[in-house]
């Protein structure tokens, strides 16, 4: 059977990635059965205006200890109990969901969720859409508030029934409960220098875990902040290679900890279009284009520029201010450029997440000629006149065409690891460095 679970975190507290591992573990000590493979850490459209954080949905694939119709309702009130005490409720965008089927081999259902699963990472999904799929194959589930929680829980479940898609690992540790779940937040502690190592040793296989843009003050990006009861995650290609990171950390004790199959880094968020009237606000697209305005930076330290598609369509692309570094590139860019433009559209605008250029244009700088007998730059001999040199009596017509060295070179660019969406593909993931 499958359990999927969705939306039970606030802003401040707790995390679905927590509950779910706790969950898995009661069932297992309670007797209820035991869980197969790795629990799935979903992430779902980043657009999404109802997300709290990172938009994931839980799962895991169990194999229950008995099959009788008490077990099962057993199964589902103790998952249900230990959901209704630890969602965060009473935060107004908290609208817990989860569902549990038992209809495994049921290959309808099964490419039904494929779909839901794919159409939840891509594009938006109503909460009738979730409710229409439980009650067409009587899905039992748990649904509090709203219940929008039920659409990522669904989703979960279409990812778990559905393996093959490109996966990545994450290792979760996650604080003492005093330490974050009291009344006041206490500082966390992660060496920094020891991520530093357990990143050197392990990357490309890992990433994220270190950002090392401001080369002289590289700073972990693996460790959130607030009431979150995670301390650190570690991300890579392979449930071993997280581990073998994991062990290198120094920090404060670790109370529980998991690894999780996730689609993160592989952007399965993206919709290759060839035009611009394709795109949907709240969705995340791939365009090929040539840019007809340069970016300048505005008050807010963004870089804006305009790209134009193949039917001569206009897109903003924004790299913000949080991506760094990553708004020289975008300054670098000139009319003319051919560019692959790679993000999330909102407010008609595409915010970076990757850019590919192309192709770039030759740009000239129009010079006063020299002179040929005492290599100066001449000057202009009078409006129309052409140019001379006052010293060597030498006249010439025309200013000289020189080309001007551009600042970057054909090939891709990120968003520094700070500044990326859960689902985005990292260059070294694309073997491009
Ligand atoms: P959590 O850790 O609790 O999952 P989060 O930041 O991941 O926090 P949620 O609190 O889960 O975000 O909020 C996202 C909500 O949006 C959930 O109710 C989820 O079911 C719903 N949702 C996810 N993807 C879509 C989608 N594509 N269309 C509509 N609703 C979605």
């Amino acid at each position: 059977m499958f359990i999927g679970m969705d939306d039970t975190d606030s802003n401040e507290r707790m995390c679905t990635t927590y509950l779910a591992v706790l969950i898995a573990d009661a069932l297992e000590k309670e007797g209820f059965g035991t869980v197969s493979g790795y629990v799935h850490l979903i992430r779902l459209n980043p657009s999404v205006p109802y997300k709290t954080r990172g938009n994931a949905a839980l799962g895991f694939e169990f194999n229950p200890a008995a099959d009788s119709a008490e077990f099962r309702t057993k199964l589902i009130s103790f998952v249900s109990g230990k959901i209704i005490e630890y969602a965060e409720t009473e935060c107004e965008k908290t609208n817990p969901g989860a569902v549990f089927i038992f209809e495994e081999n049921d290959s309808e259902l099964k490419n039904r969720l494929n779909l839901f699963f794919k159409k939840a990472v891509t594009d938006l999904v109503e909460i009738d859409e979730a409710q229409q799929l439980l009650s067409q194959y009587f899905i039992p589930h748990l649904s509090l508030k709203n219940g929008r929680g039920l659409i990522g829980a669904l989703a979960v479940c279409g990812a778990l029934m559905n393996p093959g898609w490109d996966e990545t690992y994450e290792y979760l540790a996650y604080r003492f409960p005093e330490k974050w779940n009291g009344t006041a937040v206490l500082p966390r502690f992660v060496d920094t220098n020891s991520l530093i190592a357990a990143d050197k040793a392990t990357y490309p296989k890992t990433w994220d875990t270190v950002d090392y843009s401001e080369k002289k003050n590289p700073f972990p990006v693996c460790v959130p902040g607030s009431g979150d009861p995670v301390l650190f995650g570690l991300r890579g290609e392979s449930p071993e290679v997280v581990l073998e990171a994991a062990e290198r950390v120094v920090s404060e004790p670790v109370y529980l900890s998991a690894v999780f199959k996730t689609n993160q880094g592989t952007d399965a968020h993206l919709i290759s279009v060839g035009n611009v009237t394709e795109m949907q606000p709240l969705h995340s697209y791939i365009l090929t284009g040539t840019v007809v305005h340069s970016s300048k930076t505005n008050e807010g330290g963004h870089d804006i520029f305009v790209i134009q598609d193949q039917t001569g369509n206009l897109l903003e692309c924004a790299a913000f201010e949080p991506t760094g570094s990553f708004r020289k590139v975008i300054r670098a860019l000139a009319s003319n450029d051919s560019v692959t433009v790679y993000g999330s559209f909102k407010n008609n605008t595409l915010n970076l997440e990757k850019i590919e250029v192309l192709s770039l244009t030759s740009i000239f700088a129009f010079e006063n000629p020299t002179c040929p007998a005492c290599q100066k730059r001449m000057e202009s001999a009078g409006k129309g006149q052409g140019f001379r040199c006052r010293n060597c009596k030498t006249k010439s017509g025309d200013k000289i065409k020189i080309p001007v060295p551009r600042k970057i070179k054909v090939g891709f660019y990120e968003v520094p690891p700070s500044a990326r969406r859960h689902l985005s593909k990292p260059l070294i993931r694309m073997k491009i460095h």
